[in-house]
């Protein structure tokens, strides 16, 4: 509607060191459910694969996951990876190399959508064809250099899902 602010609400993380990073993806990846879509935002070298992996590996953790004992690649050069975890399909996208935002339909973008949970590093590649309900983690680099910063940025039903993970945060 115009004129309408949409939903959002944010959650900042100091990430001392890359262990840190997989533990905020290891909480938030506790909370996941079929048609969750999370862009991973930030430069070169902030941590967005780093997340994903700890993302996916985390879930092979829980109890009743296949493939716990499975290496976690990057994928860099395949644009997308899927994983099976739980009763869940990951998909983790890496954008960096798409030239048009069209060119993810062929990637599988609307099932991954519709039935799968989306880790995304460079979602700004798909315009708007980033689905309006998303939790953006924008990661920075920050002063030391094993250091980061998350913003969590929660659209459509994540303000609710992020106030959960607030209180969760040890
Ligand atoms: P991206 O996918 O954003 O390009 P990567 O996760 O591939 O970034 O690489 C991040 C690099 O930075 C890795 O070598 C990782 O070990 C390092 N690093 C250092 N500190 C951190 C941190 N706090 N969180 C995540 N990665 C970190
Ligand atoms: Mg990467």
């Amino acid at each position: 509607m115009a004129g309408e602010v949409p939903l959002s609400d944010t959650l900042r993380f100091d990430l001392p060191d890359p262990a840190a990073t997989s533990r905020l993806a290891a909480r938030i990846a506790g909370s996941a459910r079929r048609g969750d879509v999370i862009a991973l935002a930030g430069d070169l070298g902030s941590g967005k694969t780093t997340f994903a992996r700890a993302f996916i590996a985390a879930l092979a953790a829980f109890p009743g996951a296949e493939g716990s004992e499975e290496e976690v690649p990057s994928p860099t050069f395949t644009l997308v990876q899927t994983y099976a975890r739980r009763d869940l399909e990951v998909w983790h996208f890496d954008l960096y190399r798409l030239e048009r935002a069209e060119e993810a339909y062929e990637l599988g973008l609307e099932e991954a959508f519709t039935e799968g949970v989306s880790l995304i590093e460079w979602p700004e590649r798909l315009g708007r064809l980033l689905p309006a309900d998303h939790l953006e983690v924008r990661l920075d680099f920050a002063q030391q250099p094993d250091a980061r910063r998350a913003v969590l940025t929660g659209h459509g039903d994540w303000p609710a899902r992020l106030s959960a993970l607030a209180g969760a945060a040890a």
